[in-house]
C-alpha cells in the first residue's frame, strides 16, 4: 500500500460542515489515519496562561480529521481523484491520478 495523501498535498474535503473544501495537508497521523488540514475544522481552545510570560485567550487551531473524509487534489488535472499506483522500472511504486493517469 501506499500513502494516499502525504503532506503538503492539496485535498479537497468530502464530508461535514467543510465538504467542498481544499487545503494544503498540514500534519498526518498515519496510526490513527487522520490528517490536519490547513483552514478546514478549526477548533477553538481557550486557553490559560499556564506559565509567566505566556499569553492565554482564545487560540485558534486546526484539528484532526479522518483520511477518508478527503480525496487528493492531482497536481496536473487540479482536480479531487481517486489514487492509483504504478510500479515504475525502478521497482518504485508512485501515485497515479486516476482521472489523467499522471503521476503526482
Ligand atoms: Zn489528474
Amino acid at each position: 500500500m501506499i500513502a494516499r495523501v502525504k503532506k503538503n498535498d492539496t485535498v479537497q474535503i468530502l464530508s461535514g460542515k467543510n465538504r467542498g473544501k481544499q487545503g494544503s495537508v498540514m500534519a498526518i497521523s498515519p496510526k490513527k489515519n487522520k490528517l490536519m488540514v490547513k483552514g478546514v475544522a478549526i477548533a477553538t481552545h481557550h486557553m490559560k496562561p499556564r506559565r509567566a510570560g505566556e499569553p492565554g485567550g482564545i487560540r485558534k487551531e486546526e484539528s484532526f480529521i479522518d483520511i477518508s473524509c478527503v480525496m487528493p487534489v492531482c497536481t496536473a488535472c487540479k482536480k479531487p481523484t481517486r489514487v492509483n499506483s504504478k510500479k515504475l522500472d525502478t521497482e518504485k511504486v508512485v501515485r497515479m491520478c486516476n482521472r489523467c493517469k499522471e503521476i503526482f
